[in-house]
């Protein structure tokens, strides 16, 4: 696999075969905890549409499908990381439900802990956070990640859903872009 990559790609950092371990033990832990609940599965767009296509096939109990767009604002420790919604939830979907939030990756944890707080005030019974990589380094606020497919060195890495640019999304890996790429132009 991957013996062509793309010349902007500096190597893979996470393989299929991994990213369908990370996938499986992500499903285990949602199956444990919310085979008897109907949960609302909300993916942010557009980063975890890959991984919530993924998981919901591993999932074998009833659930629903969602999806919200944002963007986060700010991210240093002083700022309240706000939230500017591009695809927002209405009330009448979130009243009562049990949430997990499916996200590509957790880096300084503004989004998530911002996106958490939100759905919670629109209604969500409870909310929890599903992600697939998470690269502790980088966090700026604490943010509670209940289910944690991988965790990853502080490298800026694209595919499987991630993008640079709305690109590299159609990866099958995660790989790491070259610096080169993003430092230039
Ligand atoms: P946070 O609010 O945790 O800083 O931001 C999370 C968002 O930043 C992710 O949803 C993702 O869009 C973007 N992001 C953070 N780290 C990476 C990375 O290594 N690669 C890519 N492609 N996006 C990243
Ligand atoms: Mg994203």
């Amino acid at each position: 696999m991957a013996t062509n990559l793309p010349p902007e790609i500096e190597r893979v950092l996470v393989p299929e075969a991994q990213l369908a371990a990370a996938v499986e033990s992500l499903a285990a832990g949602l199956t444990r905890d919310y085979a008897d609940r109907h949960p609302l599965m909300i993916g942010a767009l557009t980063g975890a549409v890959v991984l919530l296509a993924d998981l919901v096939r591993r999932l074998e109990f009833p659930l629903t499908v969602e999806f919200v767009k944002v963007r986060s604002y700010g991210g240093s420790a002083e700022s309240s990381g706000e939230l500017a919604w591009d695809l927002e939830p209405d009330a009448a979907t979130l009243a009562g439900r049990h949430v997990v939030i499916v996200e590509d990756i957790a880096d300084t944890g503004v989004t998530l802990r911002e996106l958490r707080a939100q759905l919670l005030a629109k209604g969500a019974a409870s909310v929890a956070v599903a992600v697939l990589l998470d690269k502790p380094e980088r966090r700026k606020v604490d943010v509670q990640l209940e289910y944690v497919g991988l965790t990853i060195p502080d490298e800026f890495v694209v595919g499987y859903g991630l993008d640079f640019d709305q690109r590299f999304r159609n990866l099958p890996y995660v790989g790491v872009l070259r610096r080169a790429v993003y430092e230039t132009s």
